[in-house]
């Protein structure tokens, strides 16, 4: 008897030129049909397959169970899957490793309007999640600092300007804050640029483990550090500021046997009308060497800061 399910010639000739796997299934949830696309994703001649129930052999999903690979599945679910969205799940190769797909599965009707059947259509998403993954490292090389492990200067850059467009729309308020070593120079020169580096290390790490979540710190260049935080009252970022200082004085770093003890000098200012991230980050700055000018191991805050909409 032929197979009611088979397509035609015609039919056959467009299946099997799309990119996209295509197997029909029937009630039972058998295969009944496969593309050549579905045989060189899962490895399986259509013979090998055809009669299969979908989750037996060649369509299991990642966790072993039914779960998400059968949701959304016409043969499975009640509900009015004639808009069926596109799932990711993953199958199981002939020779016996995962592939991950995207796929969505669409009923297949007769003239009385009955679901007889259902056609899944599938494409492999390999390539695509190891282009994305390869795009996550390196956007992270881009944005990193490959010494101290923070936000690099381009990274800060971006973030101080998206932050002062939230601030221009939204009114969400910020502070931002240049860190200084102070005398860097001299722990180069007394201990090494190796000890330096690692002093550079741990004032990184320092800075980040003292701020809340929402905040960001980044290294701007040499022993200069940007910090950007979000909605802190003028209280609490005098407090902030100074815990911070205190944590860079009364941390040390280790090398050879020797402390090292460094200090840092800041200067902290807020958005003002007009602003650009350059007239913002050029405040700070100066405020960093008012901290300098009178005896470094200090915080400066734009005295202005009360005008701020921060809440109150
Ligand atoms: P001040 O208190 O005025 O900031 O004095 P300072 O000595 O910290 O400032 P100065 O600008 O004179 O020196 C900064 C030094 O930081 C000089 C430079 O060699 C060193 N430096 C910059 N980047 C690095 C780095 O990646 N590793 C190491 N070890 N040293 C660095
Ligand atoms: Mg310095
Ligand atoms: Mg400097």
């Amino acid at each position: 008897m032929p197979n009611p399910w088979m397509p035609s010639l015609q039919q056959r000739i467009i299946l099997d030129h799309l990119m996209n796997g295509v197997y029909f299934v029937n009630k039972n949830r058998a295969v009944v049909y496969g593309n050549t696309a579905a045989e060189q994703i899962s490895g399986f001649k259509l013979e090998e397959i055809v009669g299969k129930a979908c989750r037996d052999r060649i369509a299991i999903n990642a966790s072993g169970t039914d779960g998400p690979y059968c949701e959304h599945c016409p043969l499975v679910e009640k509900e009015d899957t004639a808009n069926s969205p596109i799932m990711t799940a993953s199958l199981q190769h002939k020779n016996g490793y995962r592939v991950s797909i995207q796929k969505c599965c669409v009923p297949l009707l007769d003239a009385n309007n009955q679901t007889v059947g259902a056609v899944e259509i599938f494409e492999c998403t390999d390539a695509q999640e190891a282009l994305s993954l390869q795009l996550e490292e390196l956007k992270e090389i881009a944005y990193c600092d490959s010494l101290t492990g923070v936000p690099n200067r381009r990274f800060m850059e971006e973030a101080l300007q998206e932050w002062l467009l939230l601030y221009k729309k939204k009114k969400l308020p910020f502070a931002v804050v240049m860190g200084d070593i102070d005398y860097f120079k001299n722990v180069n020169d007394k201990y090494g640029h190796d000890a330096g580096d690692l002093v550079l290390k741990e004032v990184a790490s320092t800075l980040q483990r003292n701020l809340r979540s929402m905040d960001i710190v980044g290294r701007w260049g040499g022993e200069e550090f940007l910090i950007l935080m979000q909605n802190i009252r003028p209280k609490q970022l005098g407090k902030k500021l100074e815990s911070l200082r205190k944590a860079i004085e009364e941390g040390s770093v280790e090398d050879d046997g020797i402390e090292i003890n460094v200090s840092m000098s800041f200067g902290c200012t807020v958005p003002r009308e007009g602003d650009t991230p350059l007239s913002i980050v050029s405040r700070a700055d100066d405020l960093l060497y008012k901290s300098k000018r009178e005896g470094r191991n200090r915080v400066s805050v734009d005295d202005t800061y009360d005008l701020c909409p921060v809440d109150p």
